[in-house]
């Protein structure tokens, strides 16, 4: 029998070809494969006759295959597999997506299973995407509950499904962490069962005892780890910065606009905040535009009042140079902002200087406030007394890297102000962090345009594209933002690439067009940004993987396709890059999904400017396996929880507690303290 901590090879059937596909689904070992969880699982216990199926009912049917071909859809995007499959009581047509491998696995002929959802197109009534598994002799697959794994090129579900047959015996071995107390109260079924029936569970009750205990795990590891910090955290003192009045009146009145209710709630919160010994963790969430650079800069501007260096960490150095100018205007002359990107270096009145000059004002204290990349992590630099750091776009950066920055200083600990474009409902944020406490802009400055947003189909798109071209005539320009088609196409690369190429010879022939995407070098990427800040790109293609957190007030146009793949509060992010000038922006949703849940969610967009609204319809209508939205979001990216479920984090949430309360050192508990130091290593490696 495998153990847990035996590489995939030692399976039977695993040579150095399959172990390498594994290693693309980030497998390497035998406990690997047990945590690789199905998305899905497809119930093949009854069979539905054809002529039985209805619309939108997950259901199997048994039959043969009649006809099956493969084409190149409408404007060539993708390949597009269509057959007819047939049983006695009728038939009906099924169509996969850029899988033109199944029309040669499975000709004419073929008795198959299908496992799907039948569904209503522009086409007809059909079954879309659904598994396909031949029927054969020795009848493994009827009769059960079929996990549905992530695959990648080489590896098919059968494949998947018998390697997590041959590792399943070692998961009798995997101890239970966690505390049998925790375990009664919780009425949950223990690990090594769970895992099991994760897998091949014997019911679809035991399927849902299995995804709660293995939801519950890591809903309650990511919270004991929280509290964790927490407790350390009070360990040792941050800075006090007292309220100076004065400073704030001045500040305030120096503004060149009105300070909207919450941003000033929001700054109020925050001075108290660093009022106190212990270090601040603080979220501000807001859209995009909606003020939060000042907010920060008004605590920057606080600190300095008592010689206390504030450090802005930002992802991109575009977004240090604006940033800089930003708070520039803010505050000086009275206050000197530096800048410091791997490449260059800058700070006051004196513009441009080596990097070696700005180090040496950050070490003696004489530079209060400083702007920079990664490039401010590096050992090199050091402050002579760092007590607020500021993070923008707080989910481009890694647990890791914020801890370089706020515990590798000094014996005191500064205080940390996150920031994100991402609205995060208020229920979600109190049970995802308790009392990290979190401040909402909602209001969006005065003088902001709404967004006109419109939803079309495919077959307005030109409609949009030649809006587009309108625009950019009139100097104006404008976003093309791709979806992923397929999961395989991990970064939507291939996706962006072919609408590249299309529009560059079709509609946009006469206009300057960019590709941006997430495997550019980070080089590429910022020039391909600048050039469109510039002005030298009109129409700038891109994957939404690839965040745009800038600002062109000149791009007035956005068409997001393949609409439905989005969250709600995604798509409104997206929007967010346009309307930042004075004139009128125009967001096209395309989608071509006929379905009435889906137009009615995405209906929602075009009614409500609210990102925080907006949010909150997402938690409630979005079901698990959407995760997509959320990786991107910065909100943790769970392997099996969701976010969805509320409920269960609070249990998790009040576990950790009260087991912090009785053993603050987890003493009695060293196989949850162990597991806890793995999750930790595991982040210093991200
Ligand atoms: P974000 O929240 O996206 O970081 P910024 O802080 O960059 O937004 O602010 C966007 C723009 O709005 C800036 O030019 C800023 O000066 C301006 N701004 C901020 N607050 C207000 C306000 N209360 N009234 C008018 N303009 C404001
Ligand atoms: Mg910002």
């Amino acid at each position: 029998m495998a153990r847990l901590t035996d590489l995939v090879s030692a399976l039977p059937g695993v040579g150095p070809k399959t172990a390498a596909r594994l290693h693309r689904l980030d497998i390497r070992r035998v406990v690997d494969i047990l945590s690789h969880f199905p998305i899905r699982h497809d119930d093949l216990r009854t069979i539905t006759p054809i002529a039985k199926l209805s619309v939108g009912q997950p259901s199997v049917i048994r039959g043969q295959i009649q006809l099956i071909a493969t084409r190149r859809s409408r404007r060539r995007r993708m390949a597009l597999t269509e057959a007819l499959i047939e049983d006695d009581s009728g038939s009906v047509r099924a169509v996969w997506f850029n899988q033109p491998y199944l029309a040669t696995s499975f000709p004419a002929g073929s008795e198959v299973f299908l496992a799907g959802r039948l569904t209503q197109s522009e086409y007809g009534i059909q079954l879309t995407s659904p598994t396909i598994e031949r029927v054969r002799a020795r009848q493994l697959l009827a009769g059960r509950l079929l996990p549905v794994y992530r695959a990648t090129a080489g590896l098919n579900q059968r494949q998947l499904r018998d390697l997590a047959e041959s590792a399943l015996p070692a998961a009798q071995r995997i101890p239970d962490w966690l505390p049998e107390s925790i375990r009664r109260s919780e009425k949950l079924v223990d690990v090594s069962r769970a895992i099991r029936e994760i897998h091949f569970p014997a019911s679809i009750r035991r399927l849902e005892e299995a995804r709660a205990r293995l939801s519950f795990n890591e809903l309650f590891l990511f919270v004991l780890s929280q509290l964790l910090e927490d407790q350390r955290r009070a360990e040792r003192p941050a800075p006090t910065i007292t309220f100076n009045e004065a400073a704030a009146r001045t500040f305030v009145a120096g503004l060149p606009f009105q300070l909207t209710t919450d941003q000033r709630r929001a700054a109020w919160s925050i001075l108290r905040d660093l009022e106190r010994p212990i270090a601040m963790r603080r979220l501000l969430e807001g859209d995009v535009g909606s003020g939060k650079t000042v907010v920060a800069a008004m605590a920057a501007r606080m600190a300095a009042e008592h010689g206390i260096q504030t450090a802005v960490l930002v992802p991109t150095e575009i977004l240090a140079q604006q940033h800089e100018r930003t708070m520039r205007r803010l505050l000086s002359p009275t206050i000197s902002v530096g800048r410091l990107t791997s490449h260059t270096a800058a700070y006051g009145d004196a513009g441009s200087v080596p990097k070696r000059q700005l180090c040496q004002r950050l070490a003696d204290g004489r530079l209060p406030i400083v702007i920079g990349t990664q490039a401010l992590l590096s050992k090199s630099i050091t402050f002579k007394n760092l007590g607020l750091v500021v993070i923008d776009e707080q989910h481009r950066f890694g647990v890791h890297q914020r801890h370089q920055l706020l515990n590798a200083r000094s014996d005191r600990q500064p205080h940390l102000l996150s920031m994100t474009a991402t609205p995060i409902p208020r229920t979600l944020a109190l049970a995802l962090y308790g009392n990290l406490t979190v401040s909402q802009l909602r209001q969006r400055p005065t003088g902001r345009m709404e967004i006109a947003t419109k939803l079309i189909d495919e077959s307005q798109l030109e409609q949009a594209e030649s809006d587009i071209s309108v625009h950019v005539n009139r100097g104006q320009q404008a976003y093309v933002v791709c979806p992923l088609i397929e999961e395989t196409d991990e970064l939507g690369v291939a996706a962006a690439t072919q609408e590249f190429e299309r529009l560059r010879k079709s509609s946009f022939k006469r206009l300057r067009i960019g590709l941006l995407h997430g495997q550019l070098p980070s080089a590429a990427k910022e020039r391909l940004l600048r050039d469109f800040s510039d002005g030298h790109i009109d129409v700038l293609v891109s994957t939404p993987v690839v965040e745009v957190g800038i600002d062109v007030p000149n791009a007035t146009v956005m068409v997001i396709e393949g609409a439905e793949r989005f969250g709600l509060a995604q798509l409104h992010q997206l929007r967010g890059r346009i309307g930042r000038g004075s004139i009128g922006s125009t967001c096209y949703l395309v989608s071509s999904q006929p379905s009435i849940a889906t137009r009615q969610r995405l209906e929602a967009v075009v009614q409500s400017q609210d990102g925080f609204a907006l949010a909150e319809t997402d938690l409630r209508s979005r079901g698990p396996g959407d995760m997509y939205g959320i990786r991107q979001s910065g909100l943790p990216a769970f392997s099996i929880a969701t976010l969805q479920d509320v409920a269960l984090l609070r249990r998790a949430r009040s576990a950790a507690e009260s087991l912090l309360a009785n053993d603050p050192a987890l003493e009695q508990s060293p196989l949850v303290k162990k597991k806890i130091a793995g999750l930790e290593r595991s982040r210093h490696r991200e």
